[in-house]
């Protein structure tokens, strides 16, 4: 079993994160410490601790990570100059937090390296 972190206490509010969306699935929410000027972190509200632990039964939820990404992505007006998901997995990844989230960055051009 995996072991809480940080973003489950956020998922809760029990640590209070002004939320950009929320439903029974996904929650999302800006970076604290963002690497572009629009860095946001959308996360399945079920604890998966990397994509190595994901199920068939999680597809619903990885789905609606990227349609809720397109919906943020057009509210922050990102969408048509364009924008990069990423889903770090594990040290090699450079995977930090052990709940898995998708990274919504943007707002700049990022050049064609990852990181
Ligand atoms: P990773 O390196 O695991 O792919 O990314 C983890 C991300 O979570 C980092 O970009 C980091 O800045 C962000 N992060 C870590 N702790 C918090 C927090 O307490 N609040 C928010 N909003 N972001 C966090």
């Amino acid at each position: 079993m995996a072991e809480e972190t940080i973003f489950s206490k956020i998922i809760r509010q029990e640590i209070p994160t002004p939320l950009l969306y929320q439903d029974e699935l996904v929650t999302a929410f800006r970076d604290i410490t963002p690497q572009a000027s629009t860095h946001v972190l959308i996360i399945p509200n079920k604890l998966i601790a990397t994509i190595n632990d994901v199920t068939e039964d999680d597809e619903l939820t990885l789905g609606r990570m990227i349609t809720v990404a397109k919906k943020i992505a057009k509210e922050e007006g990102i969408a048509e100059n364009g924008y990069r998901l990423i889903i770090n997995c594990n040290e090699h990844g450079g995977q930090e937090v052990y709940h898995i989230h998708m990274h919504l960055v943007g707002g700049q051009h990022l050049g064609k390296m990852l990181a």
